[in-house]
């Protein structure tokens, strides 16, 4: 956990790796306690564990402690075609593969349960390795999007046998950033007036032929950090973490390109002294708006509005008067790799 002043006030970064698999998923045999192991040696503060089909995980961590790490339990569903991953938090019934996308993002969100699309956007080299799309975009119902997934960016860069052991042994060099087509798509839901959160994963599985990447090293690069007003409670964590997982009060980066420590961004109201997080709205009438950007050292940062550029610059500090309504975030760039993908704030 980082403490960061924003505008004044006291606020808690946690960091976290988003999407993990353990034993109880088909494809995986990485015991929970050599993850957890791996996740603190890592220095991360949470982890979501999103097992294919299952929460079995879940029993076996409330029987132990885990100091220093929260760890929330969801799982993986897809369809009977195997496409349509979506990860569902917050609701304990495994549903049957037998429903419809639709179907179960429909009965997620009508259970209070949380979801977000996964890698919904897969472009495989290899065209022996298949791939798992997201089929139907008028689906409303879903939390968020997860705009850059770790695996599935590597495995899109497979030329196998060609690179096989080449991206074995420096697989960072294939994790560029979300697909453009991923961030479009994103983008139009927000300017729909959807809100729609983003997160970025690993989906580490552990080493296997598969998937031969090792998770203290997964652990290392896509992470999901979230921005909170207030510390997590031993009690209300999963809460916590999860609706700042919905609500978009969270950034995505690469640590494989730099810790973002130091890393803010906020839009504030000279005149009213209020200020928005990442995910929060605040409204026009305040006056006086900025758009404040912090980074550690000097990079390629891009503020988007509403979809579109409206400002490249290589700078660490960034604060630009905001005038019109609609939703602001930012991507910053270390050359051609993309390391930090915030989610919006709204002007309202
Ligand atoms: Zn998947
Ligand atoms: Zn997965």
């Amino acid at each position: 956990m980082e403490k960061k002043s924003i505008f004044g006030n006291e606020i808690f970064e946690y960091t976290g790796a988003i999407h993990i698999h353990s034993k109880y998923s088909w494809d995986s045999k990485v015991e929970l306690s050599k993850i957890v192991k791996d996740a603190k040696n890592c220095q991360l503060d949470f982890i979501t564990i999103n097992d294919h089909h299952t929460c079995e995980a879940k029993v076996e961590i409330s029987e132990q402690k885990y100091d220093g790490l929260y760890i929330v339990v969801g799982y993986e569903m897809n369809d009977a075609q195997r496409n349509n991953h979506y990860l569902i938090f917050n609701f304990d019934e495994i549903l049957p593969t037998s429903l419809s996308a639709e179907e179960y993002v429909k009965k997620v969100s009508a259970g209070n349960g949380i979801g977000f699309i996964a890698h919904p956007i897969e472009k495989r080299r290899c065209k022996r390795l298949r791939d798992y799309q997201w089929e139907n975009w008028n689906i409303t119902e879903f939390d968020g999007i997860e705009i850059w997934n770790f695996l599935s960016e590597w495995t899109d860069s497979l030329s196998i046998p060609f690179n096989y052991f080449a991206k074995i042994i420096s697989p960072n060099s294939s994790i560029k950033g979300p697909y453009k087509d991923t961030l479009k798509t994103w983008d139009n839901f927000n300017l729909k007036g959807f809100r729609k959160s983003a997160i970025g994963s690993t989906d580490a599985h552990g080493r296997s032929f598969f998937t031969p990447l090792a998770n203290k090293k997964l652990f290392k690069t896509i992470r999901t950090n979230i921005f909170l007003r207030e510390k997590l409670s031993e009690k209300n964590s999963d809460q916590q973490i999860l609706s700042a997982l919905k609500n978009g009060s969270s950034y995505i980066a690469n640590y494989h390109r730099g810790n973002p420590e130091n890393f803010s961004c906020y839009i504030y109201s000279k005149q009213s002294k209020n200020f928005a997080l990442l995910g929060e709205e605040i409204k026009l009438s305040e006056k006086e708006l900025f758009l404040s950007v912090k980074l550690p050292q000097k990079n390629m940062i891009k503020i988007i509005f509403n979809g579109e550029i409206i400002l490249s610059e290589i700078s660490d500090t960034i604060s630009i008067p905001i005038s019109k309504s609609g939703f602001y975030r930012i991507e910053v760039y270390k050359g051609k790799f993309g390391w930090i993908y915030s989610n919006p704030i709204y002007v309202k």
